[in-house]
């Protein structure tokens, strides 16, 4: 039931194939030639992020830092003081995107290193909108949460349980260097050409090796989960329709390429790990196409969206997400949405839903 267009399916394309390196938290990993991948805790489900170290002729190029907590800095000083490192200096701190696992520990190691921080313009204009203290971003989400249906205790409790930003992201330095999106990148040895992309952040950087050997990913593709895709105030109204339009560039991703990923294992196959990626939100638009007989909010749809029964901490991601799908299908002309006089947004499909 969902347009043909979106999903062309393609047969044919070599597995994934996953690194099969043994990965250990804060121990440095060579997985390239002059590459580390270092792995990171978070206290979060996803309990990790691997960060990229990039071996230049003076020093080290850091791609993405971590989340900003004692445990992490404490493997980071380690690191930095490591016979691997050869107790070289950092010398630039590269940012995928602004969310905090990401850009956590950028301003702290940029400060502890005096090391510059480089970034594309549109991530550094969010983390600077989500770190002004003179603003609650959390708060700011209540009335989008109550429009799709969150019921008002539950959303008093998350605006009081959720991590704010500026607790997991350390301030960045005053000065932050735009990456120039349209030149290549010379980092650690290698020329790479910048791939920035919408959905998951609004100018996400991915980066692939002018031999196409290695990318960097960050979190646009990822192994076994699927990056967050959601609506956020102020942001991306259809950030699933950006997304999958961001696939096509990494559908075209050579088989030999390495995908160095921002969590679990390095891979092989990128456009076949796009196709299960495609494959998984066609699924969740028919789910939710299924059930949604009647008018529902995104609250409502949850369940069935994500085929069980949300944690607390995961309604704000989910219900951001449910809110992506919703308004995909609606942009497709598949359902429509009405505010009620409750203030709730409810959606419907239209037709019967069956394949047209
Ligand atoms: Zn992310």
């Amino acid at each position: 039931m969902i347009p043909a267009t979106l999903w062309q399916r393609r047969d044919g394309l070599p597995p994934v194939r996953h690194h099969d390196a043994h990965i250990e938290i804060g121990r440095p990993l060579a997985i390239g030639e002059g590459v580390l991948l270092l792995r990171l805790p978070l206290p979060f489900a996803l309990n990790h992020i691997n960060v990229y170290l990039l071996e230049e002729a003076d020093g080290w190029t850091v791609v993405d830092c971590g989340l900003d907590t004692a445990a992490a800095r404490e493997i980071w000083e380690s690191v930095l003081r490591s016979a691997i490192l050869g107790r070289r200096p950092v010398r630039q701190i590269v940012v995928t995107h602004h969310h905090p696992d990401h850009i956590g520990l950028a301003g702290w190691l940029a400060t502890r290193c005096r090391a510059p921080v480089r970034m594309t313009a549109g991530e550094l204009t969010v983390a600077g909108r989500y770190a002004d203290p003179k603003r609650d971003v959390v708060a700011e989400r209540t009335p989008l949460w109550h429009e799709h249906g969150l019921p008002r205790p539950l959303a008093a409790e998350l605006l009081d349980r959720m991590p704010r930003y500026a607790v997991q992201v350390h301030p960045l330095p005053e000065r932050v260097d735009p990456i120039d999106t349209g030149r290549v990148l010379r980092l650690g040895g290698r020329i790479w050409h910048p791939i920035v992309r919408r959905g998951h952040a609004p100018e996400h950087l991915s980066l692939l090796s002018d031999d196409g050997l290695l990318m960097i990913g960050g979190d646009q593709v990822l192994p076994k989960i699927t990056p967050n895709i959601a609506v956020w105030p102020g942001g991306d109204a259809d950030p699933l329709r950006s997304y999958l339009r961001s696939l096509a560039s990494f559908e075209a991703i050579d088989e030999k390429t390495l995908l160095l990923p921002s969590h679990k294992q390095p891979l092989w196959g990128v456009a076949s790990r796009v196709e299960e990626i495609r494959a998984h939100h066609e699924d969740r638009l028919d789910a939710v196409m299924t059930v949604c007989t009647e008018p529902m909010t995104g609250y409502d749809l949850l369940t069935s969206l994500f085929g069980r029964p949300l944690r607390h901490e995961e309604v704000g991601f989910g219900l951001g997400e449910a809110i992506a799908h919703l308004n995909f299908l609606e942009s497709e002309g598949l359902m429509r949405s009405e505010l009620g006089p409750d203030g709730r947004r409810r959606f419907a499909r239209l037709g019967d839903g069956s394949p047209s």
